[in-house]
């Protein structure tokens, strides 16, 4: 079990014990300073997940979405989605972390940044994608191939097994077991 993770160590964690389709979602946050209602659902419930607590999830949005659309707006529009996710809002559900089956199964538009890169990115893209990630040589085939034969969660546990240099035998299924096993990897 994890507990709180301060918006301090947030990018570091995502540089080290992120999956992805994670990483991909942050870093166009950081960049754009912005995310579609699909990327704020995926990234939002998968960071609720792995213990960023309410009150850090609105400093962490807010902070972005001010700088594009102002905090007054990010109160306005956004703050709400935030709470909504932790079950703060509407019908009080308690939304759980996508899985990979469900990630996988979407279908992003254009200007999307939600989806499995290994699904949904091109050839080119996934490989610049991994080679940031420290995956090359053998390995990046390896990955390539189990990509071309649709095997996307396998594709996903061999980057992990690569840049953790240690095996994943149950492979990856979940997001936040992604970051689990790394975080057990690494602590
Ligand atoms: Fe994310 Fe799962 Fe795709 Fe890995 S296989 S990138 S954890 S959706």
């Amino acid at each position: 079990e994890f507990t709180d993770i301060s918006l301090k160590d947030i990018d570091q964690l995502a540089n080290t014990s992120f999956p992805l389709c994670m990483r991909h979602l942050f870093n166009r946050l950081r960049e754009d300073h912005h995310l579609k209602h699909g990327g704020r659902m995926q990234l939002g419930l998968f960071l609720k997940g792995v213990g960023l607590n309410l009150e850090n999830a609105l400093a962490f949005w807010r902070a972005e979405f001010s700088q594009k659309v102002g905090s007054e707006r990010f109160d306005k529009e956004y703050a709400y989605t935030v709470r909504h996710n932790y079950g703060k809002e509407g019908k009080r559900t308690d939304y759980t972390p996508y899985s990979c089956q469900k990630i996988i199964s979407v279908t992003p538009s254009v200007g999307d940044h939600h989806g499995c890169p290994y699904r949904h990115f091109s050839e080119e893209n996934l490989r610049a994608a991994l080679s940031k990630m420290g995956v090359g040589g053998r390995a990046m085939d390896d990955v390539m191939d189990k990509v071309r034969n649709r095997h996307y969660q396998l594709a996903c546990t061999m980057t992990f097994e690569t840049i953790h240099a240690a095996s994943c035998d149950s492979g990856i299924n979940h997001p936040n077991q992604y970051f689990i096993q790394s975080r057990k990897l690494l602590e």
